[in-house]
């Protein structure tokens, strides 16, 4: 296995063992450190199952491979179904637009008037399900940044949404281009150099620029594009493996399966697939589509990597 396979295999498999691992924690308060959890424990869900930030990124990967470049309408469709299939996490601006569209609103108008209601909502949906255009446009940053904005767009037309999405995979899109450097020395020019492509408000990029020297007690972790952003490059600049950065994040509760899925993807680019820890990747697991029997366990991951991967390579 290539160094850059074993990276872009580590996004697919970390982004999932995140939520999984952040799972039983979402919606609980932040742990003390003698409490932290590091096993992957029962929730809602039986311990290892990932949630609806995992099942949106399996939209979107159905999606492409089935139609490349990237169709809104194709998206929309997978998203909608998905959501009418009743699955156990939904977010609620996600679960207000799917709804539009469930209902008949056109797809390429129901984001903007959910939106229109309630214009300072910015959350995080379109961030925790983008990564497999960082797979799958590994070599084309150009069509990394339109796709990216566009699946956000289906269901978060906050400028922040957008942005944070796309700072996301220029951060995974740059740890690929840099594989050979200390990791502690390619994260930090990864985060500088995706901020200097992301248009960012002035206080997001403060948070930003701040995110290595915050303390955990700063973290709020909510489903706030910014707060989500912030928790994960907090968790892969103080820390020193993927395991380390993993526990951290989910340990701060709130939104702790996106945190988890973010910070997930991004150790997962950094560190490879060898370096997730077996003992999480072995319990990993889920259905999808919902209630169809389709089991997803890690080497349905390591599949969908390769085949997002392939994509790239002849586009
Ligand atoms: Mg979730």
């Amino acid at each position: 296995m290539s160094d850059l396979q074993d990276r872009l295999r580590g996004i697919a498999v970390g982004a999932a063992v995140g939520d999984a691992l952040g799972m039983p924690l979402e919606f609980h308060p932040p742990r003390p450190e003698y409490a932290w959890v590091n096993e992957m424990i029962e929730g809602p869900l039986p311990a290892g199952t990932f949630t609806d930030d995992t099942e949106m990124a399996l939209c979107l990967t159905e999606s492409l491979l089935l139609t490349s470049p990237l169709n809104s309408r194709d998206l929309s469709a997978r998203f909608t179904a998905w959501y009418q299939s009743h699955p156990s996490d939904v977010g609620i601006h996600t679960a207000k637009v799917l709804a539009a569209i469930a209902s008949g609103t056109d797809f390429a108008k129901a984001s903007h008037e959910i939106q229109a209601e309630e214009p300072e909502s910015a959350g995080n949906g379109g961030v925790m399900r983008a990564w497999p255009l960082a797979i799958a446009r590994h070599a084309h940053p150009g069509l990394l940044a339109a796709e990216t904005r566009l699946q956000c767009e289906i269901t978060h037309t906050h400028e922040d949404s957008i942005n944070g999405a796309l700072l996301f995979n220029f951060v995974l899109y740059h740890i690929l281009q840099n594989l050979s450097e200390a990791k502690e020395l390619v994260i930090r020019q990864a985060i500088l150099q995706a901020s200097e492509q992301v248009i960012l408000d002035p206080d997001f990029l403060l948070a930003v620029n701040l995110s290595a020297m915050r303390l955990p007690s700063d973290l709020k972790n909510s489903g706030w594009v910014r707060h989500s952003i912030e928790s994960a490059l907090w968790a892969v600049q103080t820390t020193h493996s993927f395991e380390e950065a993993l526990v951290k994040v989910v340990n701060l509760g709130n939104d702790a399966d996106t945190a988890g899925c973010i910070t997930g993807a991004i150790s997962g680019a950094l560190y490879g697939i060898n370096n997730i820890p077996q003992r999480w990747r072995q319990v990993l697991h889920g259905e999808y589509p919902i209630r169809s029997g389709k089991l997803w366990f890690e080497q349905d991951f390591i599949h969908m990597a390769d085949q997002l991967a392939e994509l790239g390579n002849n586009g």
